[in-house]
C-alpha cells in the first residue's frame, strides 16, 4: 500500500505542515516536530474502511 501524503497546520505557529502517512495501519499516534517552530506536534491518524485517512493535529505539551 502507498503512503499517503497528509498535510495539516501547526497547532503553534500555524504553518502548513505535509507528512506521509503509512495506510496500513489503522491507528497511530506520535508526535512530529513542527518543521518551522520545532515544537512537538501530536498527531492522531486514523484510516476508515475506504482507506481515507483522517489526521488530527495537538498541540502536544498539554
Ligand atoms: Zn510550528
Amino acid at each position: 500500500m502507498q503512503q499517503s501524503e497528509q498535510r495539516f497546520r501547526c497547532p503553534y505557529c500555524g504553518e502548513r505542515i505535509s507528512v506521509l502517512v503509512d495506510p496500513s495501519e489503522e491507528s497511530q499516534d506520535y508526535i512530529e516536530d513542527c518543521e518551522v517552530c520545532c515544537r512537538p506536534i501530536s498527531l492522531h491518524v486514523e484510516i476508515d474502511s475506504d482507506e481515507h485517512v483522517r489526521l488530527v493535529a495537538r498541540r502536544g505539551d498539554d
